[in-house]
């Protein structure tokens, strides 16, 4: 029997608001605890929550970026719960009526273009963080989180393996970061997933029993999770038991999944609508007002990469992986319109020294003009493509300029041929066999010869000039 995996995902966006959902106390992470909270996030009794704007626009913008219908009236509800994080005993959230619906966002998987569905996007507010003392039976609670925005964005089981789970987690935080409304960091828990996943005989059209998936903080883990997952249930359907309904933990050192609460034990969460809070009413004005402001988005930006420059889909694809990297390449293009070879330097050099690094194209010391000034340099032919890549690497240390370098150094590409010539006689001189050798049709002896007159120029011969030149000297 041949099982098929069905997957969707719960993902948690901490929106990059400079306030928090319901209260004007500061986001900013990692300030001393405590600071950052007030009567309304630490719920104190007789508090009225008033709604930030800008939450609603962010999450509006996501919601644009993923094709769904936004709901013109949509409500903030209570979802009850006890936890010592949770000032409240009710986390304000939305549910019957959230505020997005009906979207996709779609991942290329082998080279095919998929559509996953996207459920639903509300909004509603995270907890506090809870730091447990490790020589001492006592906890201690932090409310600088609580009330921080989030959204939640519910994926359609539309997911059929760990890869295109990945891939769809890839593409949802490609665009928070485009859109700028969240660092979309999953280490840091800026972003969070929480995996559904059932097995299904291949063919069969009904869904499986699930298993949810918590605490997977980074994209391999996700991955590894499902995978592990699979492996789990099929074994269990191959031996005729059935899956039971339930919430498991990834243990990272353990690589495995663990039992944390059955369906006995799930939450009943007696939502209800907050009576705090007007319902969230959204008027064409308001969202033409968000339309406008949506950059432009990844897919968009990658087919016009592909049109306007004649790149390949894969090369498009990398260079707008983020928008950062995708203006540096712009940038770039603006001062020496070659999109190709701009891409070619970017993708391989550029990318080679970063990576030695690690560093992202942000915090790239050498600026898309020095770049451009550095190619212009080939171009002209002062200096070769082979000084050009140790320019490059000198500049990313010095973070002076290309040609500043080469000023300063007189590495400068030697072209004049008076110079060159001398230099050209001289090997001719020095080496009589091998030019025997050449002139009897060992052309590939010419090779030798042309590095000789490199080495005497210490590299900085123009080596289409050498050619030229060795092949005169040395007659038809
Ligand atoms: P809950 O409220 O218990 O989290 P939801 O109906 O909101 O349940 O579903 C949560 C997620 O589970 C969604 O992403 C949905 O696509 C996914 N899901 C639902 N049924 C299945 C299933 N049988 N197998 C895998 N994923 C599922
Ligand atoms: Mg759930
Ligand atoms: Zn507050």
């Amino acid at each position: 029997m041949e099982y098929e995996a069905v997957i969707g995902l719960e993902v948690h966006v901490q929106l990059q608001t400079e306030t928090k959902i319901f209260c004007s106390c500061s986001t900013t992470f990692g300030a001393p605890p405590n600071t950052h909270s007030c009567p309304v996030c630490v719920g104190m009794p007789g508090v009225l929550p008033v709604l930030n704007r800008k939450v609603v626009e962010f999450a509006m913008k996501m919601a644009l970026a993923t094709h769904c219908e936004i709901v013109p009236f949509s409500v903030f509800a209570r979802k009850h719960y006890f936890y010592p994080d949770l000032p409240k005993g009710y986390q304000i959230s939305q549910y019957d009526l959230p505020l997005a619906e009906r979207g996709w966002v779609e991942i290329a998987i082998n080279g095919q273009a998929k559509r996953i569905g996207i459920t639903r996007i509300h909004l509603e507010e995270d907890a506090g963080k809870l730091i447990h003392d490790e020589n001492r039976p006592v906890s201690y609670v932090d409310f600088n989180r609580t009330g921080v925005p989030l959204i939640e964005i519910v994926s359609e089981p539309d997911i059929r393996s760990p890869e295109e789970a990945a891939s769809y987690l890839k593409k949802v935080r490609q665009q928070v970061r485009y859109l700028e409304i969240s660092d979309g960091n999953m280490e840091e828990g800026s972003l969070r997933c929480d995996a559904n996943i059932s097995l299904r005989p291949r063919g069969r059209k009904d869904f499986g029993v699930r298993a949810e998936l918590k605490n997977m903080n980074s994209f391999r883990n996700v991955q590894k999770a499902l995978e592990f997952e699979i492996r789990r249930q099929t074994a269990l359907l191959l031996d005729g038991h059935e899956i039971v309904q339930e919430t498991r933990l990834w243990d990272v050192a353990k690589g495995v999944t663990v039992t944390m609460r059955g369906k006995e034990e799930a939450h009943d969460y007696r939502y209800f609508p907050d009576p705090d809070l007007v319902p969230v009413e959204i008027d064409n004005a308001w969202l033409d007002s968000v339309k406008v402001e949506l950059p432009e988005l990844p897919d968009a930006k990658c087919a016009r990469f592909e049109e306007q420059y004649g790149l390949s889909g894969y090369d498009a694809g990398v260079l707008t992986a983020s928008k950062s990297l995708a203006d540096y390449f712009e940038e770039c293009v603006a001062l020496f319109p070659s999109p190709k070879i701009v891409s070619n330097w970017v993708m391989v050099e550029l990318f080679r020294i970063l990576k030695q690094e690690n560093l992202e194209i942000d915090a790239c010391p050498i600026p898309p003009a020095g770049l451009a000034e550095l190619l212009k340099l080939i171009d002209n032919g002062t200096i070769s493509g082979k000084m050009a890549k140790d320019i490059l690497e000198q500049a990313y240390d010095s973070k002076k300029s290309p040609k500043e370098i080469v000023e300063e150094q007189g590495v400068a590409q030697v072209s004049d041929e008076s110079t060159l010539s001398a230099v050209v006689e001289q090997v001719v001189e020095a080496h009589p066999k091998e030019v025997e050798k050449c002139k009897a049709g060992k052309t590939k002896i010419l090779g030798f010869l042309v590095g000789q007159v490199m080495k005497e120029t210490k590299g900085q011969a123009n080596p289409q000039k050498v050619n030229e030149l060795l092949r005169k000297a040395l007659g038809p």
